[in-house]
């Protein structure tokens, strides 16, 4: 390790060696896999060219960038700053997100035009930090009147809403995907010069403040300054942050404060701080390996999981303090499921996998990124969705940005960082995660190169064709996921159970043409071989039409099935229905249904198309039932057309008054901007 110290903060000079505990299960780099799909590939190419820029832009036009030029003006010492407040304290986390998200796209594509524009944004944040170290606009530009949330001094409402610790853990994870997508120092150092002065300021020292983060994820950035420094302190504070949590008075549900968070067992309060807390101490588990947070994370899991997800993997039902509902509470019309709180369940359950090495998290990411994450952002990715309903009743459409705008920015920096989601090692086994057409490069744990090429048309079609490559002949075991959907579990917990029964079509797995029995283990095929070059596995998993139901004790989805292919939860919307009323259909169990790619539609989706039923009531009280066309659009593809309905639960039945019962709204409508 070789430090330099500047004015008496930590400055790296030059790479120190990452942590030496770790997780047991890492990665393959997002920079080492490479997607050339049809799915992925242009949507993080329209996310690259399109939403990065955009979203600095929104940044630019919102005034966050101005609040860095004001703030740096005031440490000048000039008098005739606009004291114009921000819009919300931590709106400096937007610039920040993008800066993380642009830096990950820069890692792949060199880009001159946007590495300067970095340069330039960079200087600018770093000229409104203060001597000390300091960063937090809402309150630089004007210390005697600071926004109202702050407090009259520094982190005095940190643990109620000045958000000052948030700002400071989207720096930082910022500042370590810029370092390491760029080797350039110019962020990191403004981090570290900020995560120095809370090591000084944040501990158990009688002379230190004992606070808690009011928005989780500092926790997760300063373990990434962690593993990018090798500085202890960074992963002492992390760990602090956590251990202080809930164990003084003043907590409350909301925040996850109200009592320790290794004591906790169910997913509460705000969903997006939740997934972000529960992710903050898989890493410090997994650097400190302390299996108390592990524990803990688990059993929140299994709460999680089992009684509080949407289909879509989206999760925090109550628009009230964005937050996880009651078990069961999972109603439809009103579901917030915030775009971030989707990004944090997978950040949640990558890091499990990490930790356990098992498919079952990889089933929840997959839900969630394919549904309620991705639905987040506009095929045109220009306009974004804050909540994720799974039903609407016409009025709720996307906007090209927000006042609170968190959302735009966890969509632009996740999909960049997407390809390190396919892939994994541990010791001599490989794990393949994710499917879609592309390449990985990996090195064996003797050294050794070793290349896969998957070409798949996934998440259209099950069938996956992996070339193995490795340089030499090498006896390795390649564990190749058979996700939950194709083994006839929706979800672990059972939350949800297909309706049908389709186990006819099993699943296939072949090594050169050889077909080979498929042994589970945690949800992979094993294949332990010698392999060498021009190896093939072929894995089939077929993709029928699956109807799904809900637990009996979630209300809302009652006596109604939804609909899957694959990894993708299905809805109708109003343009490819007749009459555009999709929340009144009803889907008899005996109605086959079929489903077709329709290259014109939509960027190219895969619909599900059949008869269904509308039930409505006469002037003189009588039943009518009325057949229809009807056609499901794959969730994450809705509200690219205009404003009309949209339901992904349909009525199962037409038993006269009871169907009607079941007509119509399954919750209040969606409440945010
Ligand atoms: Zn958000």
């Amino acid at each position: 390790m070789f430090l330099v110290l500047v004015c008496g903060a930590t400055t790296l000079a030059t790479p120190v060696p990452s942590a030496k505990e770790d997780y047991p299960y890492q990665p393959v780099p997002f920079t080492a896999v490479h997607l050339d799909d049809q799915f992925w590939a242009p949507r993080l190419e329209t996310n690259r060219i399109t939403t990065i820029p955009y979203a600095f832009g929104k940044c630019e036009e919102s005034g966050r960038m101005d609040n860095f030029a004001r703030a740096a003006a005031i440490l000048r010492g000039q008098t005739n700053v606009s004291r114009k407040e921000p819009g919300y304290p931590f709106d400096d986390t937007d610039p920040y997100k993008v800066l993380e998200g642009a830096s990950y796209a820069l890692a792949v594509q060199p880009d001159p035009k946007m590495a300067a524009y970095l340069d330039q944004l960079i200087a600018l944040i770093a000229s409104a930090q203060e001597p000390d170290g300091y960063l937090y606009t809402a309150r630089t530009i004007d210390p005697d009147h600071p926004y109202n949330w702050s407090g009259n001094q520094r982190w005095v409402n940190e643990e109620a809403s000045s958000h000052e610790l948030y700002d400071a853990g989207h720096l930082f994870e910022a500042a370590a995907a810029h370092y390491q997508a760029t080797g350039e120092t110019n962020l990191l150092n403004v981090a570290l010069r900020e995560a120095d002065l809370l090591c000084q300021t944040f501990g158990p020292e009688t002379n230190q403040l004992h606070v808690w983060p009011g928005h989780e994820i500092v926790e997760m950035g300063l373990a990434k300054l962690y593993r990018v420094t090798g500085d202890p302190r960074y992963l002492a504070l992390a760990k602090y942050f956590l251990d202080v949590r809930g164990s003084l008075p003043g907590g409350d549900v909301y925040h996850q404060s109200w009592i320790p968070p290794v004591q906790q067992t169910e997913a509460v309060g705000h969903a997006v701080r939740a997934g972000y807390l529960y992710s903050g101490m898989a890493d410090v588990a997994a650097l400190t390996g302390d299996r108390d947070y592990v524990r803990a994370i688990d059993r929140i899991w299994e709460n999680c999981v089992g009684k509080k997800i949407y289909l879509t993997g989206g999760i925090g039902a109550r628009p009230d303090g964005e937050a996880f509902g009651a078990n069961y509470e999972l109603p439809n019309l009103s579901a917030y499921n915030e775009t971030c709180a989707a990004v944090g369940n997978d950040f949640w359950n990558e890091r499990l996998f990490l930790l356990h090495g098992d498919a079952k998290y990889v089933d929840v990411l997959e839900r969630t990124l394919y549904n309620g994450l991705l639905a987040g952002v506009s095929l045109s990715g220009t306009k974004f969705f804050y909540p994720n309903p799974l039903e609407s009743d016409g009025n709720y459409e996307r906007s090209p940005w927000f006042g609170c705008a968190c959302c735009p920015g966890n969509i632009t920096r996740f999909l960049p960082s997407l390809p390190g989601y396919f892939y994994a090692q541990q010791g001599r086994r490989v794990y393949v995660n994710l499917f879609a057409s592309g390449t990985a490069d990996l090195k064996l744990p003797d050294g050794s190169p070793l290349k896969l090429t998957q070409a798949t048309r996934y998440p259209w079609d099950g069938a996956i064709r992996i070339i193995v490559a490795p340089e030499k002949k090498h006896r390795f075991s390649l564990a190749v996921r058979i996700p939950g959907w194709a083994r006839n579990e929706v979800l672990p917990g059972g939350l949800y159970q297909f309706a049908d029964d389709l186990t006819n079509e099993p699943v296939t797995l072949q090594v050169n043409g050889r077909p080979v029995a498929i042994q589970l283990d945690r949800g992979y095929a094993l294949l332990d071989r010698t392999w060498q070059m021009g190896d093939v596995v072929e894995l089939n998993l077929p993709m029928p039409v699956r109807r799904v139901t809900a637990d009996a004790r979630v209300t809302a989805d009652a006596g109604r099935v939804a609909l899957e292919r694959g990894p993708i939860v299905f809805c109708a919307e109003w343009p490819d229905n007749p009459g555009g009323k999709v929340r009144d259909l009803i889907l008899p169990g005996d109605q086959p249904l079929t489903a077709a790619f329709e290259p014109a539609l939509l960027n190219g989706v895969e619909t599900i198309q059949g008869r269904a039923l509308r039930v409505s009531r006469s002037a003189d009280g009588s039943v009518l039932k009325t057949e229809q066309d009807f056609k499901a659009i794959p969730y994450f593809a809705w509200a690219n057309r205009g404003k009309g309905e949209m339901a992904v639960w349909f009525a199962d039945s037409v038993d006269g008054g009871e169907a009607l019962s079941k007509i119509g709204s399954t919750g209040g409508r969606a409440g945010a901007e």
